[in-house]
């Protein structure tokens, strides 16, 4: 081969490359900051017999002396690749030191930190047995982790993946200046730990669906501590959440957030909780709405229950009658028969005479249906007015005729009219929502249905909670994935060697 024939430039990548391994006799070595990657890259195309070992880019000892390499430690990375390391010693300390590889692996250990990473990421995104994630794992990287290893790295670090992702929410959320505007919902929502009942309450702010506070307590506790977790709630509590501040003072002497209308179900303790705190009360509309609806709906059920029985009734004798015409058709009355027959005639008359007395019950039955219908979407009209004025003028019309409504209606609406000025705030007032209807998403964005029973310890549960008030951050208040700063080999090599050119002229 001619040396003419070499080319006047070199790939970017053949630099890098030239840089990372060296091919000596019997071994290819790689620099400490080599992704795994390329280790196994060699594992799989070099004879077994050559040997892949990394070194230090800078084998300088702490007390500036070079260090030498002195031998060779093996290294089972992953428990799966036969990979070395030199052990270097210094000529003037006897220091020795083993080539670290941070960021590809922790000290001591075997597995590296992107299997431990993904372990957490699987975790933090899904709730599933260890078994599976362990088969995932080990099918997805062509491993053998065991059961114990997947506990472990989620168990171990998660913790620390978790406040990463944290840190980065706050951080954003300082950002745009997100924070209480003072129209928070409130809901709870219920599971159990190892068999026993727990609630979870949850704060979420109206307007920018920041979560205000949230907790996890025995469910026979909630109803008496309602008032304790709202009112401190409205507190600035992140002194408590700083761990610079040794002694906070009592939540009740922190400053207190925004605070206007609070925004909750039926709860019966809800209004005078937000008269404690200073704050209005808006019931959430779908509630009202909906326990309105319920006692219309069963008079409704029973109504149309009774007109099936109604028709079913005619329908039979409407089948008696044509079978007694059918019985007879073309035959006129005979000495024979004359009396059966005008007996079956007289029934047949009855049962007509009946059928429309039927009919005329179930035309009434069905205007009664329909008039309940109209009450209905009247009520509803309420509550979806564009001003005050005229929602009041609706409510007044039924109001009213109070006296000529159905029973239902009746005390609904004269129950509406005790609190008709907080239950319509949301009309003038765009802070206020018309329903709570973000803390059922909230519920089943962070904690859905089918995992409410699946924890057996309460650290289990909470830090399902973190991972899931994360994804409503990202998914709801962001819009954007949270993503902690990588610190892995391959952003450290393409930070050392840049991605801006892709060739350079030698
Ligand atoms: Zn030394």
């Amino acid at each position: 081969m001619s040396r003419n024939n070499a080319p006047t430039f070199k790939f970017r990548s053949e630099l890098v490359f030239n840089d990372i391994v060296t091919f000596c006799e019997n071994a290819v070595l790689l620099k400490d900051f080599a992704p795994k990657e390329i280790a196994i890259l060699f594992y799989h195309i070099e004879p077994s017999d050559i040997k892949i070992i990394y070194e230090m880019s800078n084998p300088v000892c702490e007390c500036g002396s070079k260090l030498h390499k002195h031998d060779l430690i093996n290294w089972n990375m992953d428990k799966k690749y036969p990979i070395f390391k030199y052990r270097y010693i210094c000529p003037k300390c006897k220091k020795t030191i083993i080539t670290p590889l941070e960021p590809i692996v922790k000290k001591g250990c075997n597995y590296t930190e992107d299997i431990r990473v993904m372990t957490m990421n699987l975790y933090s995104k899904e709730h599933i047995s260890y078994a599976n994630a362990t088969k995932f794992l080990n099918e997805a990287y062509n491993l053998n982790l065991s059961r114990q290893s997947t506990y472990n790295f989620n168990d171990k670090e998660s913790e620390k993946y978790i406040s990463k992702k944290e840190e980065k929410i706050q951080e954003k959320l300082n950002e745009k200046n997100i924070e209480s505007t003072g129209f928070p919902g409130h809901d709870e929502s219920f599971l159990t730990i190892n068999g026993k009942k727990y609630a979870f309450l949850a704060m979420i702010d109206s307007n920018n669906q920041s979560i205000i506070n949230d907790q996890i307590i025995p469910e026979n506790e909630y109803r008496d501590f309602l008032e304790t977790f709202i009112i401190y709630s409205q507190k600035d509590l992140s002194p408590y959440k700083d761990p610079n501040t040794l002694n906070p003072r009592h939540p009740l002497l922190l400053i207190d957030l925004k605070k206007n209308t609070l925004i909750g179900d039926e709860l019966k303790e809800y209004p005078i909780i937000a008269k404690k705190a200073n704050m209005n009360f808006h019931p959430c509309g779908f509630h009202i709405i909906m326990n309105q609806r319920k006692p219309v709906w069963k008079t409704q059920k029973r109504l149309e229950q009774k007109k099936q029985r109604n028709q079913n009734r005619i329908n039979k004798n409407k089948e008696k009658i044509h079978e007694y015409y059918e019985k007879y058709k073309g035959q006129s009355p005979n000495f024979k028969n004359k009396d059966s027959r005008r007996k079956q005639k007289d029934k047949v008359i009855k049962m007509e005479k009946e059928n429309r007395t039927l009919q005329k019950e179930n035309s009434k039955i069905q205007k009664e249906i329909d008039q309940y219908e109209n009450y209905n979407e009247r009520i509803s009209e309420i509550f979806n007015q564009e001003t005050f004025k005229n929602a009041k003028l609706r409510y007044n019309i039924l109001k009213n005729q109070i006296k000529h409504l159905p029973d239902e209606i009746a005390k609904f609406i004269t129950k509406l009219g005790k609190d008709l000025d907080n239950t319509l705030s949301h009309i003038e007032n765009e802070n206020i929502p018309k329903t709570n209807n973000w803390l059922e998403i909230f519920f089943k964005i962070v904690f859905p249905k089918k995992y409410r029973k699946r924890f057996k310890t309460t650290q289990g549960v909470k830090r399902f909670l973190r991972n899931g008030k994360i994804k409503w951050y990202e998914n709801i208040v962001l819009k954007t994935e949270i993503i902690p700063d990588k610190n892995d080999a391959w952003s450290k090599l393409s930070q050392k060697y840049g991605k801006n050119k892709l060739m350079t002229k030698t």
